[in-house]
């Protein structure tokens, strides 16, 4: 499997779509063509998401309605993991297995906003890699966290839909504080570097 560097090496960087854009809250397609125009999308997906120093990006984030995420992301033994998953489904502990950890999530599409949100410590997310060919993934840490946002972005949800009404209020605070910082079409054009007032 080619590395990060080497998806984005062969990709261009799109805009990363913004929470309130209708394809940011729809359902997705299943992929099914496992050619040169997907392979052409996961080199932009890695492209932008190097550029926008992310650990996971779903497609929906770059405007396509398809089911499918990329991360590079460290797990619990901060190994940093990398790939591609089309039409995930993710599982996640029950009973004893169960335990909730409660730290910081953020979102490239509601960019410089962070709020902590409660979700399970591990996670087993299936699907096919970028030519059909069955993955599996058991998630730990931060990558935990990754593919259950990646994968909740595929069927329109994004993490603010599961925060309370006050963390919600203070991501949509944190987030217009931010705002000055991120060029509508970031990362294209470069996060700015004056500091928030
Ligand atoms: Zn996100």
């Amino acid at each position: 499997m080619p590395t990060p560097r080497q998806w984005a090496a062969k990709g261009k960087v799109r805009r990363v779509t913004r929470w309130n854009e209708p394809v940011m809250h729809g359902p997705t397609r299943p992929v099914t063509e496992f050619g040169d125009e997907l392979h052409q999308l996961i080199a932009d997906m890695f492209a932008t998401m190097e550029r926008a120093e992310g650990v996971g990006l779903a497609a929906p984030q770059v405007a396509v309605d398809l089911s499918l995420f990329i991360y590079h992301c460290p797990d619990d033994h901060d190994r940093l993991r990398h790939g591609v998953v089309c039409n995930p489904a993710v599982t996640l502990p029950e009973g004893n297995d169960r335990r909730l950890d409660s730290t910081e999530e953020g979102c490239l599409s509601w960019p410089g906003a962070y709020q902590p949100l409660a979700r399970p410590d591990r996670a087993i997310c299936e699907g096919v890699d970028e030519n059909g060919e069955p993955v599996r993934i058991e998630a730990t840490g931060l990558l935990a966290r990754c593919v259950q946002h990646e994968t909740d972005h595929l069927s329109g949800t994004v993490f603010g839909d599961r925060l309370s009404t006050r963390s919600r209020r203070l991501l949509d605070q944190q987030k217009r504080q931010a705002a000055h910082l991120y060029p509508d079409d970031w990362p294209i054009s470069p996060k700015g570097t004056r500091s928030a007032m």
